[in-house]
């Protein structure tokens, strides 16, 4: 028997204002009213917000909070929160009176002037609202010293501009559905009445012990390292992925667990991942919008857990070179609320349509639109893995598996060679399409996107990402595509005629961005330029694809964001990519000065004294000690002239802004940090580990418990 029994069934949701609570602590009209709302996706009516807050706060109460906060996704990649007490005025007898508004409740009005505006406003129109997304539940967090009750909300500008990833993303949710629906209208379909996108990330992170961390200031002040020697062993094994997984990792998931499960996060599957100190966590899928939210509480989590348990969690793309680094897999679906997977083939002709029209939309959607796509997922930590052969490239491309493949050619080239498997469904609209079976579409793991039985899981999503923003470009992708075809349907006579020309001249048009094969490979690179198809390589470039006037259409069309905002955003990816690089070089410059410079200079006057008192003594005078001497001091010569180089261009930096600071980054500075980082990382080699000043990679990766 373990030391300790938990029971997950009394435990999960427990502090979720949920149906349960809901029913327990509101009366039967605004639980009904309530109810009704989050169902048809709509705002709270103000009239019931009183008595909404109301029930809230006593079950909040109830919970042990003391405190509320509205808590949002500013543009920075983080969350915020603002807390604030339910106390109001004393009354006369000095008695404390708890008090929580519907206006409370339904809005807030922090001061946005310090979170990322993209040059939306300016600081004195500092206002800002955020508003309870009611569909996403209010939620209590615990801690040692105290509770206190979440509201998940959407933060926007006093003039309406959205500020945060979760506007555009519950646009994008409506946008898709409006479009969905009238495409299943067109095919039919007379029962749906909204259709929703479902999201499953698989969470990737590091964990290191705190006191080894805190003595790297790299990883302190940016989250991965930035000099480090590769430790004589690494991934080469492959003997950490799904190895046994430690009993103090285990006891920190374990907790890591109970405190999601309470949180109503279905956590189910861990595991140790590639790399030495690696490890998933996959949560149950969840409506798009909640499946946000729910990520954002899982790596806030992992965070607070691993500190707990005398560990740091890292969860940055690239924390080490050398060995991979940490994704997001962005497990994608879209379903109707009569209960149909659109992504399922089904197994009578008419559902195989309907797949196939959603299918096509999606094709040709991610050929449109892959710069758009890869721009979702470009920040300046997943450079280091996108491309870099541990993840997927940076070029956009589709994985079908054999059996779809088969039946897209059947369709696209219907007179060449046999179809074994598909079926000539569009010639005759009478066969069905044969059952795919699950496990002969998810061979492929090098490719960005790929098909794998009823959803596509995209893996280029970055481990520290928001999955707002990359479900915000799939939705208004599927989203416009399935409008041209709803629009193109109605507007033909011959209804059948129209769809299926719809489906196959698409698909020929749209072929190219399908690719079964080793996306790892040089010779995809070469074939995919081919194609045509973009290679985006880093953040910069993608980020320009945002100003693309057929991009800027594209969300205006969609009302996901008005132009105003797309390039507001274009402006904030800049900037944080240049502010990203710039704390990169600045703690390079600091380390190399005060840490490593210090310490071989020490080293070296160490062998220089050996030397000469070997020298004065009349001792033979070891042939490796003269070479090890000259290898460190012409190494700290090195060292001593890029960290001049570095200096001189961080300075240099100042000078300019916006798009062109990013691009000095990426062309000046990463080089430059390249140039320190070399010369240091063979000292690592060199010089006793006696004067090293920081821990080493095999220290960090390697655990000793
Ligand atoms: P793998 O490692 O093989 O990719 P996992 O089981 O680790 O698979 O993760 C699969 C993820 O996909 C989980 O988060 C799961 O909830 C999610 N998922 C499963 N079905 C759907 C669906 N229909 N829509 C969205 N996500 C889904
Ligand atoms: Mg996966």
């Amino acid at each position: 028997m373990p030391k300790k029994k938990y029971d997950i069934e009394s435990n999960f949701g427990i502090d979720v204002f949920d149906d349960k609570s809901m029913k327990e602590f509101l009366s039967g009209s605004a639980y009904a009213a309530l109810k009704k709302t989050i169902e048809d996706n709509k705002a709270l009516d103000p009239s019931l917000a009183d008595d909404v807050a109301s029930g809230m706060m006593k079950w909040a109460l109830s919970k042990g909070a003391t405190h509320y906060t509205h808590w949002f996704q500013p543009l920075n990649g983080l969350t915020a929160e603002k807390h604030d007490s339910f106390i109001s005025a004393p009354d006369k007898k000095g008695n404390v009176i708890m008090e929580f508004s519907g206006k409370n409740l339904i809005k807030g009005e922090p001061d946005a002037s310090s979170f990322p505006s993209g040059g939306l406003r300016a600081t004195f129109e500092a206002r800002g609202y955020t508003a309870w997304d009611c569909t996403s539940p209010a939620f209590v967090i615990h801690d040692e010293y105290g509770s206190v009750l979440y509201i998940p909300t959407a933060f926007c500008s006093y003039t309406g501009e959205a500020l945060d990833e979760k506007t555009p993303l519950l646009r994008s949710m409506d946008f898709l559905s409006d479009q969905a629906v009238r495409a299943l209208r067109a095919l039919g379909n007379t029962t749906t009445t909204r259709v929703g996108t479902c999201e499953g990330p698989e969470q990737e992170y590091f964990i290191v012990e705190a006191p080894a961390y805190e003595k790297r200031k790299d990883l302190v002040y940016t989250g991965r390292t930035l000099f480090g020697a590769t430790a004589p062993k690494g991934q080469e094994m492959e003997d950490h992925y799904f190895g046994p997984i430690r009993e103090k990792i285990i006891s920190f998931m374990q907790e890591v667990n109970e405190t999601l499960w309470s949180l109503g996060v279905a956590s189910k599957t861990e595991h140790n991942e590639v790399a030495p100190s690696q490890h998933e966590l996959a949560s149950i899928f969840a409506p798009t919008n909640l499946a946000a939210d729910q990520n954002q509480l899982v790596m806030l989590t992992l965070k607070k857990v691993a500190k707990k348990h005398g560990f740091i969690c890292l969860l940055g793309e690239k924390p080490f070179a050398g060995i991979n680094g940490s994704g997001k897999h962005n497990n994608w679906s879209i379903n109707t609320d009569d209960g149909i997977n659109l992504f399922r083939p089904g197994k009578n002709p008419k559902d195989n349509i309907q797949f196939l029209v959603f299918l096509t939309a999606v094709i040709k959607g991610l050929d449109e639109y892959s710069g758009l796509l890869r721009e979702s997922v470009a920040t300046y930590g997943n450079d280091f893995r996108l491309g870099a052969n541990e993840a997927p490239p940076a070029i956009i491309s589709i994985f079908l598996g054999d059996e779809l493949q088969d039946l897209v050619e059947s369709i696209v080239h219907p007179d060449k060679a046999s179809h074994e498997k598909a079926s000539l469904l569009l010639s005759t609209g009478a066969k069905s399409l044969p059952t795919l079976s699950k496990d002969n579409t998810d061979r492929n793991r090098t490719s960005p996107f790929a098909y794998t039985g009823n959803r596509f899981e995209f893996r280029m999503v970055g481990s520290e990402q928001n999955i707002a923003e990359p479900n915000v470009a799939l939705n208004t992708i599927a989203g416009i595509e399935l409008k041209n075809f709803a629009d193109y349907v109605d507007s033909q006579e011959d209804k059948d005629k129209a769809i299926h020309s719809w489906i196959k001249d698409n698909l020929t048009k749209h072929e190219r961005i399908i690719f079964n094969g080793d996306g790892y490979s040089e010779a995809w690179v070469k074939e995919a330029e081919k194609r045509g198809l973009p290679n985006l390589k880093t953040t910069v470039e993608a980020t320009d694809v945002l100003l693309d006037e057929k991009v800027i259409r594209l969300f205006e069309e969609s009302q996901v964001l008005s132009p105003v905002e797309v390039k507001s955003r274009a402006n904030i990816k800049y900037t944080n990519y240049a502010n990203q690089v710039i704390i990169d070089a600045k703690t390079m410059s600091h380390m190399a000065h005060k840490l490593y410079i210090p310490a071989v200079n020490k080293f070296l006057g160490q062998l220089a004294e050996e030397i000469s008192s070997l020298k004065q003594a009349e001792l033979f005078i070891p042939k490796a000690t003269v070479k090890l001497a000259k290898g460190v001091s012409k190494l700290i010569e090195e060292t001593g002239n890029a960290a001049d180089k570095l200096d001189s261009l961080i300075s240099e930096a100042k000078t300019c802004s916006g798009r062109d600071l990013a691009v000095f980054c990426r062309d000046e500075l990463i080089p430059a940090m390249k140039g320190l980082r070399d010369p240091i990382d063979a000292l690592e080699l060199l010089v006793s580990k006696d004067v090293w000043p920081v821990p080493s990679y095999g220290d960090l990766l390697f655990h000793t418990f």
